[in-house]
């Protein structure tokens, strides 16, 4: 729920400052303002490159979907008549809100492949579809794009067709719904460029101001290719904790006291064996999840493997032993299920334990001092006490 109210945060920011700047923008000249129009063309022409080079076919389409529609707005219903520019507009108000609906609910496969092939079709055959019948059948295509739900709800409110504002309504809840139920940074730039999206068809006259709202709406799709790099490089994607690239970095900043835990499951290799790597993954983030939070100040990270490190800033080795302590209780206690399907041989000791499956850790500590000067060095003494704890018979923890 945090990270969702955050992410809502960042938009309001990001539109927040379209106001801001606005009246900043008014008092540009004409040049400058119409210099201003290449902006989102700028970013688009950086944008997509950079979504194809991360595989993001979601943010690729969405972002372009956008472009296209600053692209109409701004000079393509310039070359129409107005009556036709009218209708085009309002196909552009039911068309867009819906095809970025449609992308952000579409499986991330890839742009240039054939899958991705269909979606530009899917951006260009109704909106083909769409101008073919304003250009050959006005009426029609008025008369359906007009068409009003409830009669009740007076015209002029809103320069959005009763048909669009159903779509605009839908997208808003839909994605809305997504953004909640996994808050990540696309699913939030998505979210935000759907806002972005239906500022600029509101204020579609106002050239300013769609340039600004382009760009802005452009803008979060960049924040969260940055986010999701960052995430790839310091996440552990399976664990969800802090690899090892943030353990390094970590490191380096350390000095006076402080201590380094390593933790190590025992016997994973059997358990892999015989419940299959599947359920082996299964256990890893069952653990993670179970020592994530250590107290004493210590931040876990993944090391690699089946190995976790734990650092305590400020805190001695003997400070620490009780919190290590508890989290070889907490996961000695914690039962897994494996799937079915993964439980190849239920003899021996998972039908001796009918209620699940347990695993173990061994932990070894260090701290710092004039013996172990680096990190470096408290780590391997730290792995050296984890081999004691291996020997001891494993499920302890050494110092
Ligand atoms: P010990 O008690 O001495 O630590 O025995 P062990 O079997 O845990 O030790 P070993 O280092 O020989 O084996 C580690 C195993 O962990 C090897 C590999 O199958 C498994 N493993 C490492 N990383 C992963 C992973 O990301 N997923 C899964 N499922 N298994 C992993
Ligand atoms: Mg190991
Ligand atoms: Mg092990």
């Amino acid at each position: 729920v945090l990270r969702f109210i955050l992410s809502l945060l960042s938009h309001a920011i990001l539109l927040g400052l379209v106001y801001f700047v606005y009246p900043e923008v008014q008092k540009l000249s004409a040049e400058q303002l119409s210099a201003m129009r290449y902006l989102p063309l700028v970013l688009a022409g950086m944008l997509l490159p950079l979504c194809l080079r991360f595989n993001r076919s979601r943010m690729f389409f969405a972002a372009l979907n956008l472009t296209l529609l600053y692209l109409m707005l701004t000079w393509g219903l310039l070359l129409m008549p107005a009556k036709q520019a009218g209708l085009v507009y309002m196909l552009l108000c039911l068309l867009m809100p819906l095809n970025l609906l449609v992308f952000s609910e579409l499986r991330e496969r890839g742009v240039l492949t054939r899958w991705g092939l269909t979606r530009f079709m899917l951006i260009l055959v109704p909106l083909l579809l769409g101008l073919g019948l304003i250009r050959f059948e006005p009426a029609m295509a008025s008369k359906l794009m007009n068409y009003r739900f409830i009669e009740a709800v007076p015209l002029h409110w809103t320069t959005f067709t009763q048909p669009a504002q159903l779509l605009m309504l839908l997208s808003l809840l839909v994605m809305n719904g997504r953004l909640f139920a996994q808050p990540g940074a696309e699913r939030s730039a998505l979210f935000g460029s759907l806002l972005a999206m239906l500022g600029v068809l509101h204020f579609y006259t106002d050239g300013p101001v769609t340039s600004l709202l382009t760009s802005v709406g452009l803008l979060m799709f960049f924040i969260a290719l940055i986010q999701e790099s960052w995430s790839m490089a310091y996440i552990d994607h399976l664990t969800g904790l802090p690899g090892r690239r943030a353990l390094n970095e970590r490191l380096l900043k350390l000095s006076g006291t402080y201590s380094i835990a390593m933790l190590d499951i025992d016997h994973f290799k059997k358990f892999n064996d015989r419940y299959g790597h599947d359920a082996g993954d299964e256990v890893l983030r069952m653990v993670a999840g179970r020592i994530k939070n250590t107290g004493a100040g210590g931040k876990v990270y993944r090391y690699g493997g089946e190995e976790f490190t734990i650092v305590f800033p400020s805190k001695a080795a003997s400070e620490v032993m009780d919190n290590l302590e508890a989290i070889r209780q907490r996961v000695e206690q914690s039962s897994f299920y494996p799937a079915r399907k993964e439980r190849r041989k239920t003899t021996g000791k998972s039908s001796a334990n009918p209620r699940g499956v347990t695993v173990t850790i061994s932990i070894g500590i260090a701290d710092h001092s004039e013996r172990y000067p680096l990190p470096g060095d408290v780590i391997k003494a730290a792995d050296k006490a984890l081999y004691r704890a291996k020997k001891k018979g494993r499920n302890t923890v050494c110092k």
